[in-house]
């Protein structure tokens, strides 16, 4: 028996395939308005073109983003792809200039994907002392004249804060795009396309999902063009998000705030803790005034928060010693906080940097923790306990 309306009070996961569409008539009208921004529910077409869950899902992006679109995919890595590949010309490209101190995947994609086999000409920019300098920036601007300029706004480990706002300012005063992955800061500490950013992105497997338990993407914009290239290429590449993920993703991002939230005061007083032990040789946390771009991310962020993420390193007298005390770290906190490669999930996890980042930080003594939402104070016993026995 086919129900047509059940007064459901969240939106329902449709599973279908394919919409039913009546007649000639109306799967001509579905088919000639498939990339209007304001879909119409009788015009459904098929789930790889859009799908009603994902639809719902994405207003909630777009209210929190503050865009007049959103899309979703199937992960952050094809978020990256549509966002990049609807600027592709042909293979007369101008060039591209991301920010050295990116996501690893997104740095290995421009290299292996968009340079090696398509052929575009990559280029890089660095920062210099754990800070990007904004002549230096602008200098290579003029000279290079890129196309497009990818930044993000918490690098990773790191965690730099570029002065994100004055660097739209100067792209724009070359005339380029700018793309901002926001999965770091999230929409809560900084909204890039409120202040110029042509397409933000986002691994929605962090933060805005929160759970650990699905895995997708989402760019969103303002431009209507933008959002016709990004929704056809999602389609013919098949990057669409599952209607089941959209579903949890929906419903578990009616909590991001409190989450978000948390996870910024959890960070915020664990780097404090780790701060405090002499085990600990040297804390990296934007909230902390040495931290090199705290000015950046102050200003940016407007004392909101400083975002989940803590890297630290312990002191030693030798790097191996350092790396004992690292796996004696994780070995004495493996119960409450897991050694689990994400970040943004529920609980607070960690990764031991060298291992995943090898010679670019060859640092045995690094960790890099991602600061769930628990109560800080079972946080804090767990910690200050392994700082006690290593
Ligand atoms: N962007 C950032 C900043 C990330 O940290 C990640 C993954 O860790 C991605 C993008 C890729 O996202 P996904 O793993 O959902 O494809």
């Amino acid at each position: 028996m086919k129900q047509k309306s059940i007064n459901c009070s969240r939106i329902p996961i449709y599973r279908d395939a394919g919409f039913e569409l009546y007649d000639a008539q109306t799967t001509a009208r579905a088919f000639s308005n498939e990339i209007d921004p304001a879909h119409n529910p009788e015009l459904y077409i098929y789930s790889r073109y859009r799908n009603p869950t994902v639809v719902a899902a994405e207003e909630e992006i777009m209210k929190l983003e503050g865009t007049a679109w959103a899309l979703l995919t199937q992960s952050g890595m094809s978020a990256i792809d549509t966002a990049l590949s609807i600027f592709q010309k042909g293979e007369k490209s101008s060039p591209w200039l991301f920010f050295s101190e990116i996501y690893g995947g997104t740095i290995s994609f421009a290299e292996s994907v968009l340079k090696n086999r398509r052929g575009l000409d990559i280029h890089s920019f660095n920062p210099l002392m754990g800070r990007y300098n904004l002549a230096s920036f602008e200098s290579l601007m003029k000279k290079l004249k890129p196309e497009i300029v990818y930044i993000e706004t918490i690098s990773n480990p790191m965690l730099i804060v570029p002065d994100a706002a004055r660097i739209i300012e100067i792209v724009k005063k070359y005339g380029a795009v700018v793309i901002v992955d926001n999965t770091f800061a999230t929409p809560y500490l900084w909204k890039p396309v409120k202040d110029g950013a042509d397409i933000v992105v986002h691994s929605a497997t962090k933060y805005l999902s929160g759970h650990g338990n699905l895995t997708a993407g989402v760019l969103c914009g303002n431009d209507p063009h933008l959002f016709k290239a990004a929704i056809e290429y999602r389609k013919l590449v098949g990057h669409m998000l599952s209607p089941d993920d959209a579903y949890r993703l929906h419903t578990q991002m009616q909590t991001f705030d409190l989450r978000y939230r948390q996870q910024c005061s959890n960070a915020s007083r664990i780097a404090d803790l780790l701060l405090k032990s002499e085990r600990i040789s040297k804390v990296w946390y934007p909230g902390l005034k040495k931290h090199p771009s705290h000015n950046e991310a102050a200003a940016l962020f407007r004392d909101k928060g400083f975002g989940g993420m803590v890297t630290f390193d312990f002191a030693g007298k030798s790097k191996a010693e350092k790396g004992k005390k690292r796996d004696s770290f994780i070995k004495a906190v493996s119960d409450n906080i897991r050694l689990i490669p994400t970040l943004g999930d529920p609980r607070t996890i960690l990764i031991p940097v060298e291992s995943v980042w090898g010679a670019k930080y060859p640092e045995p003594g690094m960790i890099r923790l991602s600061a769930g939402f628990e109560v800080y104070e079972e946080l804090e016993i767990t910690i200050k306990d392994a700082l006690k026995v290593i």
